[in-house]
């Protein structure tokens, strides 16, 4: 391996307080590093996470761009209050340009992998270029190695992360890729801390291209603090309000699995490629036969009281012997009633295999979907697919998982994601869940206009962590017009990726209702600049611009923003809520004001001059005029 010695730089923000080192910058094509400095002014209009991610992005765009191109920049940033004494601090974003999508993407990644980078100094690592064999970064403080990983060719990415830590040491943070990042499936993931991961958006492809296996990482620092009393009673405030809350306990037994139950009783439970919304045996795939039957254990994020990752293992049956970290809502919905599944050890083991080959759970599932619809309704023959699967059949969906890693066969096509299927089957487009190349995640929005525009107009494709606005939806009922509707996926659009940019989970706050003006006091207390909650929304609105306009440069307009055809043309099925579809003009109605209140152009969806010099990028804004105008704003 190369190694790459160099000291920091003594670059510390000394005069807002000090809260960020600096960035760390590694090109595995030189096999070098170097780092650069964080200004004051970056710091405060980019905030950290994805905030960064995005303006990296923007400022690495080259002509023709793509996701495997070497240039792609692909940027780890945690987040200003990643690592410090606040529930949930663990989180960090990887962003860049997506394969499965073509266009800007993050993906926010839990347990301590972001703390530990914020540790060893480095507010977020860039990195660029291709290694000319099987890495992986070695970063112990300011020492950072570029090292062979060709003995881990191959590997699963969670015995990556067991293997890097025997040689480096038990308390070594590892983020991993596992065979489907090293192959390019597009939905590929990065794994951390044996099943916490970057999971949307193939990241793990992305690192695949960059012949990058695994980044290792120990760090020894203290992160800086602008007012250590201010940030302790702020926090303090936050945990004793989650620790005493009346729903810690059913979240410490089943974390997001209860929401099985409550999409059943409501009408979003994707059920056999979310053309039922409601599956009449969920009782086999709930939270409580997980917690009676499966769970082990618990565990958490970093600094987080809340604990939601269960601990599943099946102890008899065809599946015995599989253990994960999981499953959650998602991953139980969509390999569960989405499949026609109701044995939950499948799932156990199904999200297991997951995490071991590196791939995501909701979009492997989704698409297994597709092909299953697909089979039964003659829309590809069997001969086309070369294997036989069918709703329900846990050995055809663990076997296309395996054929979906290695490429092989069928699973080649579906690892080209949604786009790759339907540049081969474009007869498939009415029954593929998918926006913007990104498949939808576990919730069936027929039930929720509000949540089909969220999955419209989500930055990265059909993904709910930029909004979920069901339950408000629903308990609001018909006394909601177009306006509040609106307003309601606005909101969320900023709130929720401000959790992104802060580097702390958005749960405490979507769960269980903690006051969001907490996050802008310890934002405050942290960086000695004060921030009310509000600024730190326009700061996210901003960053919805920016990372709008970094697609709308790869060619994104209104046409792409529309939730999955089946969401208007196909009624629910059977259950109590068949017949229900979603409203075409309705929603044309709802994206008319979407894009109004955002100061988006109605006709193309374009990001207006004025919207980006008033969010303070006027620089974004000459230079995407300047790229468009002879496309003709179209
Ligand atoms: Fe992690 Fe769950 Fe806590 Fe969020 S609520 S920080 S996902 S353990």
């Amino acid at each position: 391996g190369t190694v790459v010695k160099y000291v920091r730089e003594e670059n510390r923000l000394k005069a807002k307080g000090g809260y960020f080192y600096s960035i760390l910058d590694v090109n595995l094509s030189s096999s070098s590093a170097q780092s650069s400095p964080v200004s004051a002014d970056f710091a405060l209009r980019y905030v950290g996470g994805r905030g960064w991610g995005a303006r990296f992005t923007w400022d690495s765009l080259k002509s023709g761009l793509s996701a495997y191109d070497p240039r792609n920049l692909l940027a780890i940033a945690p987040g200003p209050l990643n690592g410090l004494y606040i529930p949930g601090s663990g989180k960090t974003s990887f962003s860049c340009i997506s394969p499965a999508s073509g266009l800007y993407a993050d993906s926010n990644m839990g347990g301590s992998f972001g703390t530990e980078l914020r540790q060893a100094g480095w507010d977020a690592l860039r990195i660029v270029g291709r290694a000319d064999q099987l890495s992986y970064i070695w970063i112990e403080d300011e020492s950072v190695e570029i090292r062979s990983a060709e003995h881990l060719r191959g590997a699963g990415a969670t015995t990556t992360e067991v293997e890097l830590k025997k040689d480096l040491g038990a308390d070594v943070r590892v983020a991993a890729i596992g065979p489907a990042g090293e192959k390019g499936v597009v939905f590929a993931t990065v794994n951390t801390d044996w099943g916490r991961n970057a999971g949307r958006t193939g990241m793990g492809a992305v690192l695949g291209s960059k012949n990058l296996k695994a980044i290792a990482i120990r760090g020894t620092k203290d992160l800086p603090v602008h007012d250590v009393d201010r940030l302790t009673s702020v926090s303090e405030k936050a945990y004793s309000y989650l620790n005493s809350h009346r729903l810690m306990d059913i979240w410490h037994r089943q974390g997001l699995m209860t929401v099985i139950d409550y999409a059943n009783t409501v009408g979003f439970l994707p059920t056999y490629n979310f053309r039922d919304a409601h599956f009449d045996q969920a009782e086999k795939i709930n939270g409580d036969i997980m917690e009676r039957v499966f769970k082990i254990g618990n565990s958490a994020c970093f600094a987080c009281p809340m604990c939601c990752g269960n601990v599943s293992l099946v102890r008899s049956g065809t599946w015995a012997g599989h253990a994960c970290e999981g499953p959650e809502y998602e991953t139980a919905a969509m390999f569960g009633s989405n499949l026609g599944v109701s044995d939950f050890s499948f799932i156990v083991a199904a999200n297991a295999k997951c995490d071991e080959l590196g791939i995501d759970t909701i979009s492997s599932s989704n698409l297994i979907g597709v092909i299953i619809e697909a089979l039964e309704k003659g829309l590809i023959n069997a001969a086309d697919v070369g294997v036989e699967v069918s709703w329900g059949d846990e050995k055809g969906i663990m076997n296309l998982l395996e054929m979906i890693a290695s490429r092989s066969g069928i699973g080649d096509i579906i690892a080209g994601g949604s786009k790759g299927i339907l540049s081969k089957w474009p007869q498939l487009s009415r029954i593929t869940l998918q926006v913007k190349g990104l498949e939808q995640s576990a919730y069936d929005s027929r039930v929720s206009l509000c949540m089909a525009l969220a999955y419209g107009t989500c930055d990265i494709g059909a993904h709910h962590n930029r909004a979920w606005p069901i339950s408000k939806e629903l308990e609001m009922g018909k006394d909601w017009g177009v306006e509040e509707k609106v307003d309601l996926v606005l909101y969320h659009q900023s709130i929720r990726p401000l959790f992104d940019m802060l580097g702390v989970c958005r749960l405490p706050w979507i769960e269980l209702g903690i006051d969001e003006n907490l996050y802008a006091e310890m934002y405050s207390a942290v960086t000695g600049i004060e921030q009310a909650l509000q600024d730190l929304l326009n700061r996210s609105k901003a960053i919805y611009d920016l990372t709008r306009s970094i697609s709308v440069r790869l060619g994104v307009r209104r046409r792409d923003d529309y939730a999955p055809p089946r969401t208007f043309k196909d009624p629910i099925q059977t259950g109590p809520f068949a017949g229900r579809k979603a409203d075409m003009s309705l929603y044309e109605q709802l994206l008319d004001k979407y894009y109004e209140k955002r100061g988006w152009n109605r006709q193309t969806g374009i990001p207006e001059r004025e919207t980006l010099i008033k969010d303070g990028l006027a620089d974004v804004a000459e230079e995407l005029y300047k790229k468009i105008e002879p496309l003709g704003g179209g």
